[in-house]
């Protein structure tokens, strides 16, 4: 078994959580998740009494930790936030996921409320502060990753290795990991395990349609663009035709406004791609693990090949180091 900070923090088995996913966090998959750390994403419901519901649901399905994601990013239409952190708070939810800009007022909240927070940050100088706020683990999000990478482009390796120089509290991986390579490699970084998205978009229990998860199946790592860069609210999507027309009106002469293309990205849009079953309807976060995935396994299936493959790697790695001989 892997034992790390992770497992210990969060009394899960396996160093893995299941990270905040717009229209895909919902109670089944959490749930499916158990031996590792779920979470539900607390946007996808449409109001803080949903996710009161969302959590009671989980709760019945699951008798295993899991938690909820907040995440402050500019939306459309400005969410209840207050609303959503009292309702999950008083549903008696320990483990809250944070990402996204001014986090500040709201790690203050969760902590005071004797909480365990988890912060998603892409540079290490939002990691620094975030620590100085008092989360208690640092999830690390390289340029690989699915949804919002930040705008500094630095990719997990070097991310990770400066977490592991600069960081004082337990971190994990987040971006490009989807198999038990790269949750050996994310370990040997000194990370506490890892967060998956696009990995568990994919899996039996996941809500979305079937045509999306044999979507991913079939794509390469070159099927993923960046939208909003001209924006700095970059996002890396599925590449599809909507998305590739948004950054087409992003590359016009003048570049493009937000009101230019908020009809095309619009994540009630976005949402029915995963209800009808096509692919290019909309935008659709992915992540270039997309060119990594190639089954549809269950959670406990996927779990275990992921700890199973880790174990034997950091098995062969250590098998690799020998007695020095004198020269
Ligand atoms: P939405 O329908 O409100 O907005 C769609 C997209 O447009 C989102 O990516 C949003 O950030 C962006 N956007 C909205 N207003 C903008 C503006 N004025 N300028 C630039 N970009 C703008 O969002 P949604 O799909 O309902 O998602 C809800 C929230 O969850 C958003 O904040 C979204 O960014 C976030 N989200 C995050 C991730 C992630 O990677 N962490 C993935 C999916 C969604």
């Amino acid at each position: 078994m892997l034992q790390t900070d992770l497992t210990k923090l969060l009394g899960i088995r396996v160093p893995i959580v299941q990270g905040g996913m717009q229209w895909v966090g919902l109670p089944k998959l959490v749930a499916a998740v158990s031996n590792a750390g779920g979470v539900i994403t607390a946007l996808t419901q449409p109001s803080p009494t949903a996710l009161r519901h969302a959590i009671r649901e989980t709760r019945a399905l699951t008798d295993k930790p899991f938690g909820v994601n907040i995440t402050l990013l500019p939306t459309i239409n400005p969410p209840d936030y207050e609303g959503y952190v009292r309702a999950a708070v008083e549903e008696g939810v320990k483990i809250f996921e944070t990402a996204g800009s001014n986090p500040g007022p709201l790690i203050k909240f969760f902590k005071s409320r004797g909480c365990l927070v988890i912060h998603k940050c892409t540079t290490i100088r939002h990691a620094e502060s975030a620590e100085k706020m008092g989360v208690d683990i640092l999830s690390i999000d390289g340029f690989e990753c699915a949804g919002h990478p930040g705008e500094d482009d630095i990719g997990g390796l070097v991310l990770l290795a400066r977490a592991a120089k600069e960081l004082k509290i337990p971190y994990i991986a987040s971006g490009g990991i989807a198999n038990g390579q790269g949750l050996a490699a994310a370990l040997a970084l000194g990370a506490a395990g890892v967060n998956m998205g696009t990995r568990f978009m994919c899996t039996v229990e996941s809500p979305i349609h079937e045509n999306i998860k044999q979507k991913i199946v079939q794509s390469t790592e070159r099927d993923t663009v960046h939208i909003f860069r001209t924006l700095h609210n970059t996002a890396r999507v599925f590449k599809n035709k909507v998305s590739m027309e948004v950054v087409a009106i992003e590359k016009r002469p003048g570049g493009a406004k937000f009101e230019d293309v908020r009809d095309l990205v619009s994540g009630q849009r976005g949402r029915l791609v995963y209800e009808n079953g096509d692919p290019d309807f909309g935008i659709w976060s992915a992540g270039i693990t997309v060119g990594l995935i190639d089954d549809i396994p269950t959670c406990q299936e996927l779990l275990e090949r992921m700890e199973r493959e880790a174990e034997g790697i950091i098995g062969r790695m250590s098998s690799l180091v020998t007695p020095r001989t004198k020269l």
